[in-house]
């Protein structure tokens, strides 16, 4: 039920502003063991339209959905040197199992790369064996210390796709299709517009030999890495003995990638569309692509429009049709509730296009759409409403992805730039700044402790300025990289 207390504005307090989305919209709650939350009806719509998709999309590509456990022995971890280090902190330990100490300790999985290449490992004998294209959809723990509903929580859902192959060549072919399957996930269904590059040695992912992210830059002006994959090369089959013959009869060790995205996308996707009166879901995304709300004040008319609003919901969002014509439909027939409550409802739900049915409407047999978005009203045919809902709803998406790319472009920075502009860049209103890196490590640590702007990747082709930056923007020698800085989520 709306409460109605008015939302904080984004320009108030972003943070808060986040939170009361995310509560009142009732996508998510506090769970009782800190760090973790709940995920409700309204959130885990937006999840399953998420799975749903991108499911789709790897199954397209090839690959296969499995299942691994969620219990892995403590000593894989801690087989791959730079796996274990980078996931050590973060570990949930189990030590008791039935009552007695447990031999050896078992670990909640933070990530299954050791798992699943320990299997693979059984698995693979020859070339022919190869390559494995697996996914798995499945919960990790992270004991973060410090938690945001969605954002970092100590328990997430996610996808974990883990391959293995012949060659290096053919992982990295996989590790770049995937990116682009998420960038397109990402821009066509999110309506987020993403960067797309290669993250720096000290952001790359724990064993990793490249790793590559989709960037997006949110409301606040802060980026949120929203998608990884990463080429592990062969580091995790040396460890797990992952071997197979060639093709010349050599033995030869794996290449593997591995990538994922998470219910994080959920508050990017807050993020990137919320306004000061709630959450906008994309209508692709949308559990519920249009409200109608039936608007009466007598029996009678309350009879009448209920029932054109039923048969409505009935004939554009029957199971009986084919998927891509079924029309996610809700109707608000709540009593004892003004129009104007529900309105306010189904905005803060984020809800994409209301329909609007009275009794004068049904005299003219039209109703009124209000999209989310904007707010404007169009007055719709009833008998058009099988070709205009899906037409206007399409529209919708491609204006949400423009309005989230001129927000994001315009709060992004190319161009020669000197440290104290970026310095006040980053205290002031933060956003995307392209610019020089000569590839130290240290200029980067330097940058991160000065500002707490990040490299968040060094960006694809398609991405980068011409003419590139000639000078590293912390130290000014020679450029090697583009790099993309900002503040992080
Ligand atoms: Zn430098």
């Amino acid at each position: 039920m709306a409460d109605d207390k008015k939302l904080t504005t984004r320009a108030a307090d972003f943070s808060a502003w986040y939170n009361e989305v995310v509560l009142r919209a009732e996508l998510a709650d506090y769970a009782p063991v800190r760090g973790c939350m709940v995920i409700r009806p309204n959130g885990y719509g937006i999840w399953e339209r998420m799975q749903r998709i991108l499911d789709d999309m790897f199954k397209a590509t090839g690959h296969v959905n499995a299942y691994f456990p969620l219990l892995i022995p403590q000593s894989y971890l801690a087989r791959e040197a730079q796996h274990v280090e980078g996931f050590a902190p973060e570990l949930a330990v189990v030590t008791h199992g039935g009552g007695k100490e447990l031999e050896e300790p078992v670990v909640i999985r933070p990530t299954s790369e050791t798992i699943i290449y320990s299997m693979y490992a059984k698995w693979v004998q020859s070339y022919r064996d190869l390559p494995i294209l697996i996914n798995q959809w499945a919960n990790v723990v992270r004991w973060e210390m410090r938690t945001r509903l969605f954002l970092r929580t100590l328990e997430f859902l996610w996808q974990e796709g883990h391959t293995a192959h012949a060659t290096h060549d053919e992982a990295e072919e996989e590790t770049r299709r995937i990116l682009g399957i998420y960038r397109t996930f990402m821009e066509q269904y999110m309506a987020m517009p993403v960067i797309t590059g290669l993250k720096s040695e000290s952001e790359k992912f724990a064993g990793a030999l490249r790793t590559y992210a989709c960037e997006a830059l949110m409301q606040d002006n802060k980026a949120l890495q929203a998608g990884t994959s990463h080429n592990l090369g062969q580091n995790f089959s040396r460890v797990f003995d992952l071997r197979f013959q060639s093709v010349e009869g050599r033995e030869e060790f794996a290449w593997n990638t591995s990538w994922g995205v998470s219910t994080r996308m959920v508050g990017g996707l807050v993020m990137t569309h919320g306004d000061d009166k709630g959450l906008q879901v994309p209508p692709r995304l949308a559990p519920i692509e249009v409200v109608i709300v039936p608007i009466f004040r007598s029996d009678d008319e309350r009879a009448a429009v209920l029932g054109a609003a039923h048969r409505l919901r009935d004939e554009l969002g029957s199971w009986e049709l084919p998927e891509n014509r079924r029309r996610r439909i809700h109707v608000d027939a709540r009593e004892g509730m003004k129009p104007g409550a529900k309105y306010y409802d189904w905005e803060l739900r984020g809800v994409p296009l209301r329909l609007e049915i009275g009794p004068r409407d049904l005299a003219a047999s039209q109703c009124v759409a209000v999209r989310r978005d904007t707010g404007a009203k169009v007055p719709l045919p009833m008998a058009d409403l099988a070709a205009a809902l899906p037409a206007l709803l399409e529209q919708m998406q491609r204006d949400l992805l423009d309005a989230a790319r001129a927000r994001r472009d315009a709060n992004t920075v190319r161009g020669p730039i000197t440290w104290d502009a970026f310095r006040a860049r980053m205290d002031g209103p933060g956003g995307f700044v392209y610019a020089g890196w000569c590839g130290a490590a240290a200029c980067e640590a330097a940058v991160k402790e000065e500002t707490k702007a990040t490299i968040r990747c060094l960006p694809d082709p398609e991405f980068q300025s011409t003419p590139a930056p000639a000078t590293c923007l912390k130290c000014g020698a020679s450029s090697r990289h583009e790099a993309v800085w900002a503040k992080a989520y």
